[in-house]
């Protein structure tokens, strides 16, 4: 489940949250007016109020994530860029009420995350915010990046990428999907293909969707490395039938039936 909100356009954050802060919560608003501190590593800038510790442990992570799936989806080479003024800035909330007065968090998101800004707004205090939640939107930061800004990027790779970069995430999508094929419960590959975030819906059909999603992004990149599920990637986005982009990229696939077949025997089968 992707518990991230992602903005295209940047509002104006601060103003807002400044204007929702009614005089009824000032005693629990009162870091509003604690000054944004900031600590930086290679790759990241983090902003932070209370905890300068934590922030750092965020910023060495951050940058350990930004190289292990950079290197992961094949982009080594590339590893120069998002340094220096073109670095990520990360924002920690010291609460969840705090957070959720940036316009556009929805009540149950975990993040919020502007692409044209390079900004991600989380806050402290969420158990998964260091394993999950910032690789989360780093990966999705990434990949934008890597894949193109203006791309029209499919959903279950979309979503599919930036799971599978949490690695709790990928293990427990790993042993469900496993669970579904038993069962003979899973959603037809036709139906991932197609999903789009308005056609999602609620429920064990959206849990399906995200955890195969995972799984298919896993045997494209364990079976044919990064670079080449990159270049699939890019080929889908440019408007290429899955048909064709699966001929140019992936010639022991070839079709979306062997697509399928192929990864039903690694999902099935891997401990
Ligand atoms: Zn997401």
């Amino acid at each position: 489940m992707c518990h991230s909100t992602h903005l295209i356009a940047k509002p104006l954050f601060f103003i807002a949250a400044l204007l929702t802060a009614l005089p009824a919560l000032a005693a629990e608003t009162s870091l509003e007016f604690t000054p944004w501190k900031v600590v930086k590593s290679d790759h990241f800038i983090v902003h932070y109020r209370q905890d300068e510790a934590f922030a750092r442990t965020i910023a060495q992570k951050a940058d350990k994530d930004y190289t292990r799936i950079a290197d992961d989806l094949g982009y080594r080479r590339q590893s120069n860029f998002w340094m220096w003024d073109n670095r990520v800035n990360i924002y920690i909330y010291p609460t969840r009420e705090e957070f959720k007065k940036v316009p556009g968090v929805r009540e149950w998101a975990l993040a919020i995350t502007d692409y044209e800004a390079k900004e991600i707004h989380s806050f402290s205090g969420q158990p998964n915010l260091i394993d999950g939640v910032l690789p989360h939107e780093i990966t999705h930061l990434i990949f934008r990046d890597f894949i193109g800004r203006s791309a029209e990027i499919p959903l279950w790779m979309n979503e599919g990428v930036a799971q599978w970069s949490e690695p709790v995430r990928k293990d427990v999508a790993t042993r469900y999907v496993r669970a579904l094929l038993k069962a003979g419960d899973e959603l037809p590959l036709k139906n991932v293909f197609e999903m789009r975030i308005k056609s999602l819906g609620s429920g064990k059909r959206v849990e399906k969707f995200y955890v195969q999603s995972v799984s298919l992004v896993d045997f494209l990149i364990q079976r044919f490395g990064g670079e080449r599920f990159t270049a699939f990637c890019r080929l889908l986005r440019d408007g290429r039938t899955l048909e064709a982009a699966l001929g140019q990229t992936y010639p022991d696939l070839k079709t979306p039936e062997r697509l399928e077949s192929e990864w039903r025997a690694f999902a099935g089968s891997t401990v």
